[in-house]
């Protein structure tokens, strides 16, 4: 099967690139070409921002009342649904996650996509009692205009619902760049869009690489907001582009994320929970639990555990039943994986399990790698410290608990925590003391629409879903009114 999508979508209309280039999609089990999409280049980046502009200005778009909106955004909604199927078969097929993986993320999307649809008549504004008994003073959102939207390839569709369905509920116009290498749900979405009736200019779809397209978007003085969800090195790239006209700016970055088991923990729960933490999406999750600290007490048994039930994890192709954990994106990563597997030896990690490609014809041509277990480590490690975004667990031994806090908090990033204990004043320590924008006590990796989501330190900032996630797309204005003006007779009386 090859899929022609060899157009982008600007200003309501399907156009090729303006260079006229193209790119290949490969599936990463298998290397098989899967589509033929457009490759865009900063020309067309210029075209769907001019678009945006135009039906943020002068369109009817951002002044249609909340209810309005909302009717746009259910439709969507219910198309997602309608599209589940094919939806989830297309992320897979260019992510090589689970099938079964992919339809809880298309389920998950369409109903963010009602969440936010519910909020767009929900913000009465406020009043504010004025020291000034004669004036009136009101508070009020407004939709803070064009928005680039840039997201990753390890949840494509997921993370771009996260900006599209708060952005277009909130009245802004949209241009949205998908990674170059997973545009194909994307590009469906596009469609869902055409078939929901967004007026022309409101939905703008670029495809193209990061440093074109994506630095485009972040440059471009007729953009108000960059909404961006990828590496840090490519944030702090982002971060300097947009300060060429003080944009708003929101950054999902990386994380590197510390799983803490105490012993008087449910162990058999956490460990299953450890697994799911780290090996969905063969561990190419910002929040997976790849830093996994273990009371020394139970350090042995729990690696032991561990190891057996990593040693039956079913690797292969995503629409195969048995599969547990797909491939790894690309070549490039897998390399970038192997890289680290070869810095935690030379730091001296001991290898448990993994550390190299699997055996079986029918994985050779993907780009798989073992679930892989390194015990012995250190918190300064590399191999700790640094998000390697793949199938590793390394594992540090603890014995008080002053000083899991400070070995968890001791790292750039601070997106995500979790711990296991059934000691009450053990979880409320914990939960105030872990220096992050997340933290599960007695579970791990769990999400949901209404809680915003977001970094502390160098995972980013702003928040994305909940409340939050919607005020990201919003300017804040005071209407102050005066009934009584009086002068002050103050200048040149
Ligand atoms: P990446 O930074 O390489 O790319 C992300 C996006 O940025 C892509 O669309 C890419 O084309 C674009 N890009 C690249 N260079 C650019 C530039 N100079 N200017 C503008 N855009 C540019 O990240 P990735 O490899 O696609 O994704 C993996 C990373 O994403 C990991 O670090 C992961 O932790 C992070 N992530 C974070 C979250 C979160 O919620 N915090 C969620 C998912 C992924």
């Amino acid at each position: 099967m090859k899929i022609k999508r060899e157009q982008m979508y600007i200003d309501g209309q399907w156009v090729a690139a303006a260079a006229g280039a193209t790119r290949q999609i490969i599936n990463p089990a298998n290397q098989q070409i899967i589509a033929e999409v457009a490759e865009g280049d900063r020309d067309d980046a210029r075209a769907a921002i001019g678009a945006a502009r135009k039906a943020f200005d002068h369109g009817d778009w951002p002044d249609l009342p909340g209810a309005e909106r909302a009717r746009f955004v259910f439709r969507l909604a219910d198309l997602i649904e309608q599209n589940r199927e094919e939806l989830a078969e297309l992320e897979s097929l260019d992510t090589g996650k689970t099938v079964e993986e992919s339809r809880w993320d298309m389920d998950d999307i369409a109903g963010i996509f009602r969440y936010y649809a519910g909020l767009a008549d929900k913000d009465a504004g406020d009043v504010i009692d004025s020291p000034n008994p004669n004036a009136s003073s009101r508070v009020v959102r407004e939709p803070i205009g064009v928005c680039g939207q840039i997201s990753p390839w390890n949840y494509p569709l997921l993370q771009a619902a996260w900006k599209l369905a708060p952005a277009l509920t909130a009245g802004c116009t949209v241009v949205i760049k998908p990674s170059e290498i997973t545009p194909l749900t994307t590009l469906k979405i596009t469609e869902l869009c055409i078939e929901a009736d967004f007026p022309a200019g409101v939905v703008n779809t670029v495809l193209g690489p990061g440093a074109s397209v994506g630095a485009e978007l972040s440059e471009n003085d007729q953009v108000d907001l960059i909404s961006f969800t990828g590496g840090i090195e490519t944030g702090k790239k982002i971060m300097r582009a947009a300060s060429g006209n003080v944009k708003k700016i929101a950054l999902e970055l990386g994380g590197k994320n510390p799983h803490i088991i105490f012993a008087d923990a449910d162990l058999e729960t956490a460990l299953d929970q450890v697994l799911n933490g780290v090996f969905f999406h063969a561990g190419q999750i910002c929040s997976a639990g790849t830093r996994l600290m273990l009371e020394a007490s139970i350090h042995d048994s729990f690696v032991a555990a561990l190891k057996e039930r990593m040693a039956n994890i079913t690797i292969g192709d995503a629409f195969a039943d048995t599969t547990q954990m797909g491939p790894l994106i690309s070549a490039e990563h897998r390399s970038k994986i192997e890289n680290y597997v070869q810095i935690g030896l030379d730091e001296g990690a001991l290898l448990e399990l993994g550390g190299q490609r699997p055996d079986g014809a029918e994985l050779q041509n993907g780009f798989f790698y073992q679930p892989t277990l390194f015990t012995g480590c250190r918190s300064a490690m590399r191999i700790v410290q640094e998000e390697a975004f793949g199938p590793i667990i390394t594992v540090e031994k603890f014995t008080r608990e002053d000083e899991v806090i400070a070995a968890a908090n001791s790292t750039i990033y601070g997106l995500a925590a979790g711990f296991w204990t059934e000691d009450g004043g053990r979880i409320h320590r914990l939960s105030r003391a872990l220096r992050f924008g997340t933290v599960w006590v007695n579970d791990f990796n769990f999400y949901f629409t209404q809680a915003p989501w977001g970094g502390y330190k160098q995972s980013g900032f702003g928040r994305e879903l909940g409340r939050m996630g919607l005020e990201e797309y919003t300017e804040v204005k005071h209407i102050y009114q005066n009934y009584q003006p009086e002068a002050l007779n103050w200048f040149g009386c």
